[in-house]
């Protein structure tokens, strides 16, 4: 069962169209890679996805039509997005942080267990939790991000460009991050990534974008034995 399909979606800025109809989905409890290269579009699609950008074309999450629902509507439906850069706020604590994740969520019980459980699985943030979230590590900001995002109990997780500015070794354990969520708890994940190499290592399923529109899809040994997908993106 898809728990996103995305029909026709065209997005841009002013009277430019950086999306053209584009056409993908999100089955649900899978990984799937959003891949292209710098300016394809990617960080577009996650951008109206999220409601940040207008779009035209249809967008069906979870049974849903969003096409009038606000931002914050879409995270209270299930839908979260871990901008590139992270996003976290640099001046609160880890602690506040995760709160704020959990804007849309009104029992202060399910609030506390939630940041129990995600400080159990993310160790490094409950020594950290009250630290100031700009005094972290790239890589401590990634997961507080990621875990910022999970307080709003999503459905499907979006994750914009999680490897920029990380040492390889960090980003690998991020991905493996995603892996234990997808395996453990059965979330779904569309992750946006210029590192086609890795991504398609964790992904089931990948689409590959060229200037705003998705030119190859596939399962990711599918992608992984193609031979365009090869020459421009493996490095092969
Ligand atoms: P990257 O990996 O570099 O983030 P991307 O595939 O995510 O690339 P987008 O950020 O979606 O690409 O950008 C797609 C196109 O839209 C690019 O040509 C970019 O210059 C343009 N663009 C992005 N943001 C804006 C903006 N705020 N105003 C005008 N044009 C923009």
């Amino acid at each position: 069962m898809n728990i996103l399909t995305v029909r026709d979606l065209s997005a841009g800025y002013g009277a430019t169209d950086v999306l053209h109809k584009v056409n993908f989905a999100v089955e649900q409890g899978t990984i799937v890679a959003l891949l292209g290269a710098n300016g394809a579009g990617k960080t577009t699609i996650l951008r109206a996805l999220s409601g940040l950008l207008p779009s035209r074309g249809v967008v069906e999450f979870s049974g849903m039509h969003l096409r009038q629902c606000s931002p914050a509507r879409r995270v209270e439906l299930g839908l979260a997005h871990i901008p590139q850069g992270r996003g976290t706020f640099g001046d609160f604590s880890v602690e506040d942080n995760l709160a704020a994740g959990a804007f849309t969520i009104r029992d202060k019980k399910q609030i506390r267990q939630d940041m129990e459980r995600w400080y159990s699985a993310f160790p490094r943030l409950a020594e950290r939790r009250r630290q100031q979230a700009g005094s972290l590590s790239g890589g401590e900001q990634q997961m507080l991000a990621l875990a910022r995002a999970l307080m709003s109990r999503p459905k499907l997780l979006m994750c914009d460009e999680p490897s920029l500015g990380l040492a390889p070794a960090i980003t690998e354990q991020i991905f493996e991050i995603f892996k234990s969520l997808n395996d453990e708890h059965g979330m779904t994940i569309l992750i946006v990534e210029q590192n086609a190499d890795l991504t398609l290592q964790f992904a089931h399923t990948a689409y590959v974008m060229e200037a705003g529109e998705i030119t190859v899809s596939g399962t990711a040994s599918e992608l992984l034995s193609n031979e365009a997908v090869q020459q421009s993106y493996l490095g092969v």
